[in-house]
C-alpha cells in the first residue's frame, strides 16, 4: 500500500470541507476501499474517514418514503423490522450479501458504490480500461464467465456485484448527496455509469460529493417483493444472476410489477420492457418466463458466459413466481 493522508472529521461539514482535496475520497466500512488499495488497484492520495460522522446512521419513515443513512450498516437495514414486513426484497438483498463478519462493516453508501469484482480490474498485471483509461479489456477474450451480458461496451464487460442496489433499482430510489457545491438528489437509475466509452467513470457523483441518504418512495409494490439470487455457492458468493421482483396483483393479474436484474449487467438493471409485457397479463410460469426472454432478448454473450442468459430468465421466473405468493 502507498503511504496516503488520513482524515477523520467530526461532522459533515468538517467531511466536506476535507473531501475537497485533490484526490480525497471518503471511506466509511472500508470493506471494498482497504482491499482495492492493497492490491494498488486504487491509490487515493487522502482518505476521509465518513464512518462515524454523526446523524448518518439511521432509517427513518417519512410521509412518503423510507430514508436509509448512509453510514446504516448492512446488518443492521437487513433486520430492520419494517424492511422484513413491507419491504422484503430490501432485506433479503442485504442478507444474501457477503458475510455477517461484513454486514456488521459495511454501509449502505459504500454497499451502493462498492466497485467490481472482474479480476482483470483487481489485478494490475492485466490490462483494464476501468483502472487504466485507454488501457484495453483483457476481460474481452480472457476468462469472462462472471461478466456482464447486458449494457456492456467495446471498452469494458465487468459487472456490477453489489445485490442491494438490484433491490433498490426495483422501486423509485433516490439518493442525496452533499459536497461544497451544496446539497442534491439523483434518480438511483442515473448513479451508476453504464462503460460506453468513459468506463473509469463508475457513477455520476462528483469528485469531493458524499451520499448523505438511500430514500425509497413508499409503494405497495413493497410488501410481494423478493429478491433471488443465484451464485456458485450458496453462502458468501457474488451473484451469478439475481432478480428483484415486486407486484401489485388484482385476483390472477399484474396491475403493477417491478424488475431490478443483478450479476448479469454492468449496472443495477432494471428491466422496464419486461415490466410493460407481464401489466394487465394473468401472471403463469409461462408469462413469467416470456418477461424474462424479454428482459435478455439485447443481452450480448463472450466466451464464457453465454450460460447467464437461460441462468437469468430462469431467475426472473423463480423470483417472479416467489413474489406472486406474498401478493
Ligand atoms: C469477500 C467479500 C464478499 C462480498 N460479497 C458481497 C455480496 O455477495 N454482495 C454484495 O452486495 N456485496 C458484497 N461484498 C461487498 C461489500 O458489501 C462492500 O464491500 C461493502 O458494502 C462496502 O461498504 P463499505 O462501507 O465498507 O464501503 P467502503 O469500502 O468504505 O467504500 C466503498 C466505496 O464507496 C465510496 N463511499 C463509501 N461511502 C460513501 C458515501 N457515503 N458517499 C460517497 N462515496 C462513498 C468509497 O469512496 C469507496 O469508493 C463483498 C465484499 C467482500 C470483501
Amino acid at each position: 500500500m502507498l503511504p496516503f493522508a488520513y482524515e477523520k472529521p467530526k461532522s459533515l461539514d468538517d467531511a466536506v470541507k476535507a473531501l475537497a482535496d485533490e484526490g480525497a475520497v471518503p471511506i466509511a466500512g472500508g470493506t471494498t476501499m482497504i482491499d482495492l488499495m492493497k492490491l494498488y488497484v486504487l491509490q487515493p492520495p487522502k482518505l476521509v474517514d465518513i464512518g462515524g460522522l454523526p446523524g448518518l446512521g439511521e432509517i427513518e419513515e417519512t410521509d412518503d418514503a423510507v430514508v436509509f443513512g448512509a453510514l446504516v450498516r448492512m446488518a443492521d437495514a437487513a433486520e430492520h423490522p419494517l424492511l422484513k414486513s413491507d419491504y422484503p426484497a430490501l432485506s433479503e438483498a442485504l442478507w444474501l450479501a457477503a458475510s455477517p463478519q461484513i454486514r456488521n462493516m459495511a454501509t449502505l453508501g459504500g454497499n451502493v458504490l462498492q466497485r467490481t469484482r472482474c479480476p482483470y480490474f483487481r489485478d494490475t498485471s492485466y490490462r483494464c480500461n476501468r483502472r487504466v483509461p485507454g488501457s484495453g479489456c483483457d476481460a474481452i477474450g480472457g476468462i469472462n464467465r462472471l461478466h456482464a451480458v447486458l449494457g456492456t461496451s467495446e471498452t469494458c464487460i465487468a459487472s456490477y456485484p453489489g445485490d442491494w442496489a438490484v433491490a433498490l433499482a426495483a422501486f423509485d430510489t433516490e439518493v442525496d448527496a452533499v459536497s461544497r457545491a451544496g446539497k442534491r438528489t439523483i434518480a438511483f437509475a442515473d448513479l451508476h455509469l453504464r462503460p460506453d466509452d468513459h468506463p473509469e467513470r463508475v457513477h455520476a457523483l462528483k469528485e469531493g460529493e458524499v451520499i448523505t441518504h438511500v430514500r425509497v418512495k413508499k409503494t405497495p409494490l413493497g410488501k410481494a417483493s423478493t429478491y433471488y439470487k443465484v451464485r456458485d455457492r450458496e453462502s458468501y458468493a457474488f451473484a451469478l444472476a439475481s432478480v428483484a421482483a415486486a407486484l401489485v396483483m388484482d385476483g390472477e393479474t399484474v396491475k403493477d410489477v417491478r424488475l431490478g436484474l443483478g450479476g448479469v449487467a454492468s449496472v443495477p438493471w432494471r428491466a422496464r420492457e419486461a415490466e410493460d409485457g407481464l401489466k394487465g397479463q394473468e401472471l403463469t410460469p409461462e408469462t413469467a418466463r416470456r418477461a424474462g426472454e424479454t428482459a435478455f432478448r439485447d443481452a450480448r454473450t463472450y466466451d464464457h458466459n453465454a450460460f447467464k442468459v437461460p441462468l437469468g430468465v430462469e431467475t426472473v421466473v423463480e423470483a417472479l413466481m416467489s413474489a406472486k405468493t406474498r401478493a
